[in-house]
């Protein structure tokens, strides 16, 4: 239905009004009015009014006047689509001029009269004039003298005395509002914060609520959540005689809006407007669908509503309130679902204490950036970066921070200060680093001489004493103290859950360590869907042994050290298994070049020739004969598995062995054996029955019977080309985008971050397809192996394992070719799980 909406127009509870003309403070003063919420009588100007204004065609001023009656003070605020865009700044008391300040003084008195004249032409000379601000400071006292030393300097300034028809100055201040909005610099601005090239601004004009004057005058804000945590609780603050934000700006001092020791409060002063806030700020909730901060004014104790914003939030309160506003029955749980940012989850998974594990406290400061970290106490930033140096895990303790001690943040495992609050440069710095912090712990004392810390009751703690900085509580404790990876609080919890619930694609982990796999499993993955198995080798004695092995000179004795690696591979599989409690594992067999595994000094050429026995120039001349000019192109991951068939063997019997062994542990465990790097279907063949006779032999030793699930890895571009026939003989195909993007650009992983800036700054790439799928290219290849891999075989299971899957923009993609996972860092799962959630709805 198309509703013709005028220009400009009397906001009431039923003008056709809405945010694409009028901009969103417009629209949502209508709903603030239509809720019945005082709200001072306000006119709206359109995005199209304003750019003509900006244009020089000014419309009929006495149609904006007219509804505000005789001598009207008037405030003119931006209202563009999105509040988030900025614009110009409000203007108040518009409308100021002798005959009003005579009117006022007999109503509000000469000292209320006096200061919003002053308001007004020091707003009107800075902001609209655009004249140097210093002639124009506001005066400690707004007298008679100060006043008239202010409109003279305006007539110095501009050769005009101060306009007097209230008509011109409004015309003069939206005409500047209007070009202030076209400047360049505003157009960058919130160009950066996402607004289209020709976002447009509206305008509202809105009668004053004083705030300066008898009775009770003033004005504040109030919200009813807590906007780090989400925690529901009144909070803001109030300033007599006042106006607009000054409560927020910290140049005088502010009172509480709720009874506090020590101090006077609005509850106290005027505690009817205290009570209207509350239900105004319930029924605000409930019907604008939202938690939101209200402005007010109180105008000779009478409470005006001048505007109410969307509470600005962290990222922990964005999903709390999301999930309190579905708990309550106010918004659905899918709308919740879809009003978290997924990438904003990531800032919320810290390290924590245990809460079951004992406490030893030694003092409470301020919680100022969450998670937990133990290490020995530094007193300065050089000992921190020492201590790192050593791979000691330290923790840095300081009176307070300064810009200097920086590097010894980076370098701490958490950061603790004596002095300061939630903004102090410690506490600002250590959130951007996601690094636990506790700060204004006042009750210790750093004694400098001595080189220790003493808690109350004159405990002491040194230079070197291992404590554990708990930065969600503010405890500073005693000793390396339990910590559990990540715990999730109840409403992240719910709200994953929630997605899990709306989503159709499966999310799973990538994960190489037990630690990965347990990070995995407390994120709720549905499993493993890679796990790396080359660092296992590279990993202390091992490294050794495969440059035996690849230096034997048989089969036998190849199979001779391979005998000796495996009981550890073993035991790498069956704590992963363990720890995934029969949820699906996918083990990819070795995947690197055998180059890397050569010894690249003469120290490493020494070892080799020592442990085989052999003369340093054979190993020397033999090293030479491995080395490949493009490794990563050769030697490496199913071409191994073919040319030295006895690594695979070893990892099948590693995989299989440890499922006979974790057998007895609860859920059977049905492993996944993926192929790297394959190209051809006879690579699959070849390596499928060496396996399945490894699994044969494995069941005929152990009389214990065991399914696994065979599948490839589709990374080079022939694989997806070839997907029909590969699938025959895979139960599953994986996307490893990661190698697939290397080769469908032809574009070196590992190189070409030093040329890509250049590319994506030319617009050659839009950006780096390492870090953004690119869907035209490698795009169509996955649909291409999609869909030939299912015509190869129907029910083959299909997902992607590169750095990408976690993306938006790769979940999205997957969903729609019907894929079945996608398998992504294990912190990454919670952003996959909610991303996929928010595609399906
Ligand atoms: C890939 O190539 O996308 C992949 C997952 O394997 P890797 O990163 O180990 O080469
Ligand atoms: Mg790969």
């Amino acid at each position: 239905r198309h509703v013709a909406f005028p220009q400009i127009t009397l906001v009431t509870p039923d003008a056709p009004m809405s945010a694409e003309v009028y901009g969103g403070r417009a629209k949502c003063l209508q709903r603030l009015i239509r809720l019945g919420m005082p709200v001072p009588q306000t006119v709206a100007l359109s995005f199209e009014t304003v750019r003509g204004i900006a244009q020089g065609r000014m419309p009929d001023l006495g149609a904006i006047m007219a509804p505000f009656g005789f001598a009207p003070l008037l405030s003119v605020r931006p209202s563009s689509l999105d509040p988030d865009w900025g614009g110009p700044g409000a203007i108040l008391n518009i409308g100021m001029c002798r005959d009003r300040y005579e009117a006022l003084m007999a109503t509000a008195g000469e000292r209320a009269a006096t200061s919003l004249y002053l308001r007004f032409v020091q707003s009107y000379a800075v902001h609209v004039a655009h004249l140097d601000p210093e002639p124009f400071d506001l005066p400690e006292e707004p007298t008679r003298d100060a006043l008239k030393a202010m409109l003279d300097a305006y007539e110095r300034e501009t050769d005009e005395p101060f306009p007097q028809d209230p008509a011109i100055q409004v015309g003069e201040v939206l005409r500047s509002m209007a070009r202030a909005w076209e400047g360049t610099t505003a157009r960058l601005l919130r160009q950066a914060k996402g607004a289209p090239a020709e976002a447009g601004l509206g305008l509202v004009v809105q009668a004053m609520a004083l705030g300066v004057g008898r009775g009770e005058s003033g004005s504040g804000v109030i919200q009813f959540v807590n906007a780090e945590t989400g925690e529901p609780c009144v909070m803001g603050r109030y300033l007599a005689q006042s106006q607009g934000r000054e409560a927020l700006s910290g140049k005088r001092e502010t009172m509480p809006l709720t009874k506090q020791a020590g101090s006077p409060s609005l509850e106290e002063l005027a505690p009817f407007a205290l009570r209207e806030l509350l239900a105004h700020g319930k029924v605000g909730r409930e019907r604008l669908r939202e938690e939101m901060q209200i402005e007010f004014t109180l105008e000779n104790g009478r409470l005006c509503i001048l505007d109410a914003v969307r509470v600005p939030r962290s990222a922990r309160a964005a999903v709390r309130i999301a999930v309190a506003l579905a708990q309550d029955g106010v918004i659905p749980r899918e709308e919740a679902v879809m009003r978290v940012e997924p990438g904003s989850l990531t800032t919320l998974l810290h390290r924590q204490v245990d809460p079951a594990a004992p406490r030893d406290r030694i003092v409470t400061g301020i919680a100022a950036s969450p998670g937990a970290a133990s290490g020995r106490i530094v007193f300065s930033a050089a000992d921190a970066q020492a201590s790192a140096a050593r791979g000691e895990p330290c923790i840095l303790v300081r009176r307070e921070t300064t810009p200097e001690d920086i590097r010894g943040m980076h370098a701490a495992s958490a950061v603790l200060t004596v002095r300061g609050g939630m903004t102090s440069h410690a506490a600002v710095i250590a959130r951007g680093l996601g690094l636990p912090c506790v700060v204004g712990a006042s009750e210790l004392e750093i004694d400098r001489r001595r080189h220790v810390v003493v808690a109350p009751g004159g405990r002491t703690f040194g230079a070197g004493d291992i404590v554990t900085v708990d930065g969600t509580t503010g405890d500073l404790l005693a000793g390396e103290a339990p910590t559990l990876d990540a715990a999730l609080d109840d409403s992240f919890r719910t709200l994953l859950d929630w997605a899990d619930d709306f989503r159709d694609l499966g999310v799973r982990a990538n994960a190489d360590t037990p630690q990965d796999a347990r990070i995995a499993r407390d994120f709720a993955a549905e499993g493993i869907g890679l796990c790396r198995t080359e660092h296992m080798f590279f990993e202390g004695e091992r490294i050794g042994m495969m440059r035996e092995m690849i230096f034997a000179e048989s089969a036998a004795e190849r199979r001779a050290v391979l005998d000796r690696l495996l009981p550890m591979q073993r035991d790498d599989f069956a704590a992963l298994f363990r720890i995934m409690a029969g949820k699906p594992v996918c083990i990819r067999l070795f995947d690197p070049p055998l180059h890397e595994f050569l010894p690249s000094d003469r120290q490493g050429l020494r070892d080799l020739a020592e442990v085989l026995a052999q003369p340093l120039s054979d190993v020397e001349a033999r090293v030479e004969a491995l080395r490949e000019y493009n490794p990563m192109l050769g030697l490496r991951g199913v071409r191994v598995g073919i040319t030295v068939p006895e690594i695979y063997e070893m990892q099948a019997r590693a995989i299989f062995e440890a499922v006979v062994q974790a057998r007895g542990g609860g859920e059977p465990v049905v492993p996944e054996v993926m192929i790297p790097l394959v190209s051809a279907r006879r690579e699959v063949e070849l390596v499928k029955a060496r396996v399945d006779a490894v699994a044969a032999a494995v069941r005929a030793e152990t009389g214990v019977d065991f399914a696994y699930r065979l599948g490839v890895m589709v990374e080079t571009p022939r694989a997806a080309l070839r997907a029909a026939e590969i699938a025959q003989h895979a139960a599953f195909l994986s996307f490893g985008t990661n190698d697939l993007t290397q080769m469908t650009y032809g574009l070196s992983r590992d190189d070409a971050g030093r040329f890509l800036g250049t590319y994506v700054a030319q617009g050659v790439y839009e950006e780096d397809p390492f870090h953004s799928l690119d869907l035209d290219g490698v795009g169509e290849l996955l649909h291409i192996g999609a869909e030939r891999g299912r015509r190869g075989r129907p029910d083959v299971v299909l997902s992607i394992c590169g750095e990408h899957a976690g993306s938006r923009r790769a979940i999205e993609f997957c969903r729609r070719e019907g894929f079945d996972y996608v398998s992504c860092s294990p912190y990454r799962v919670p952003v996959a799980r909610l991303s996929a959630a928010q595609v399906a709805l």
